[in-house]
């Protein structure tokens, strides 16, 4: 499969990424202040995710993996992934941890890419537990197939799924055309082309502001805080 994606491909480059288009579409100036506050809390569940997230690029075999846990989420998420493969009859061409661009704006890193023709199935993993929106819901499964239209001219239209192995179900889809993602594709860059102005405009909110660095000195976040401390006082 041809990928025309961009030369800057496997470095973000300061640039947004399909996992924040959602915060960055409800506050534009999330990206910004991302880059000047460092990060506080705790990572612990970060670094976990992403120590799950490699046993699914590197495709450990299940009994090389020590831990209960994660060999448990790395079931799941084969499991799941093949139920999608066989209810969509894809069998393709499969890519991992692939960087895409959109005319050198904004990128992603997907988890699991598969082209088959004019077929694809893009698929994002949430390894924790944890509530996440179903894919029909989520703006970075969107962001991702958007991106795949993209870089791919065979893709006439993409399956995404969102596998959460310790979820109920473990994974959900959804399918869009390849006309409405190129057309998402330019409403999400036009977003972006907002969020990389200085001075972009801060929009608290309790998605957006809940994963942002900038939260502890955000006067917005602050009154949001407030406000919301306020409607519940005695
Ligand atoms: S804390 Fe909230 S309002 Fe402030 S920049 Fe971050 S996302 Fe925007």
């Amino acid at each position: 499969m041809v990928n025309k994606s961009s030369p800057v491909s496997g470095e973000r480059d300061g640039k947004p990424s399909a996992s924040k288009l959602e915060a960055i579409s409800l506050c534009r100036g999330f990206h910004k202040a991302n880059y000047e506050f460092e990060w506080y809390g705790d990572r612990n569940a970060a670094d976990e995710g992403t120590a799950r997230h490699l046993h699914e690029e590197q495709q450990t075999p299940l009994d090389d993996i020590d831990d209960d846990e994660r060999r448990l989420c790395a079931h799941r998420a084969r499991q799941a992934i093949e139920w999608c493969r066989e209810t969509l009859g894809i069998d393709g061409e499969v890519q991992r941890e692939l960087r895409l661009w959109w005319d050198d704006k904004w990128s992603g890193q997907l988890d699991y890419v598969e082209l088959d023709g004019g077929k694809a199935l893009v698929a994002d993993y949430k390894m924790l537990r944890g509530v996440h929106p179903p894919a029909r819901q989520n703006v970075q499964i969107l962001a991702q197939a958007c991106l795949l239209v993209k870089n791919f001219d065979e893709a006439f239209g993409v399956s995404a799924a969102l596998i959460e192995p310790f979820g109920d179900p473990v994974y959900s889809t959804c399918s869009f055309t390849r006309e409405f993602l190129l057309g998402k594709g330019r409403e999400l860059t036009r977003i972006v082309d907002e969020a990389m102005v200085e001075g972009a405009p801060r929009t608290a909110s309790s998605t957006a502001c809940k994963w942002c660095s900038a939260m502890p000195f955000c006067p917005e976040a602050r009154t949001l805080i407030t406000e919301t401390m306020e409607k519940f006082a005695v």
